[in-house]
């Protein structure tokens, strides 16, 4: 399901959506909503259980329909800057492992400096990465300063 289209169009821009609204107004499921705030969907800072803006939300959804339109090839991560996809500076990318099967590279675009994300599967992760070089990051690490969501070339966990 992690590749239906969604629209926002039920989103209004001016008003504040907790997770299960937003899940509603979206049609989608909650756990889709939280899972999009750590690609990229940004919640009003210091607030718990997460409130969204509905600009905030309308724009996720617009940017996330750019990646999926452009799909990224071996080696390439797209950036929500440059809206394209791009290679990795240096050609290369860190590994952050999300559980067993899960994870996500992490580059910089070479165009703009921006963070670059792809998330990913280990099944998945030769195919995502391709001739890039790769650097396995423990679980836990935390990165640094906020960042862009990436592709989700066909590799969604649900
Ligand atoms: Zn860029």
């Amino acid at each position: 399901m992690g590749n239906r289209r969604v629209s926002a169009y039920r989103i209004r821009k001016g008003q504040p959506y907790d997770v299960r609204q937003a899940a509603r107004a979206l049609g989608v499921s909650k756990p889709t909503v939280r899972r999009w705030t750590k690609e990229g969907l940004v919640a009003i800072e210091g607030v718990f259980p997460p409130i969204f803006r509905g600009v905030d939300i309308k724009d996720f959804v617009r940017r996330r329909a750019e990646s999926r339109k452009q799909p990224c090839g071996p080696g390439r991560i797209f950036c929500f800057r440059c809206k394209s996809p791009k290679a990795p500076a240096l050609g290369e990318v860190d590994f952050y492992a999300e559980g067993p099967m899960l994870g996500r590279l992490v580059g910089f675009c070479p165009d703009c400096l921006a963070t670059l994300i792809r998330r990913t599967s280990r099944a998945k992760l030769t195919a995502a990465a391709g001739n890039l070089k790769v650097t396995f990051k423990p679980a836990e690490s935390r990165l640094a300063g906020t960042f862009e969501p990436g592709c989700n070339v066909n590799s969604e966990g649900d």
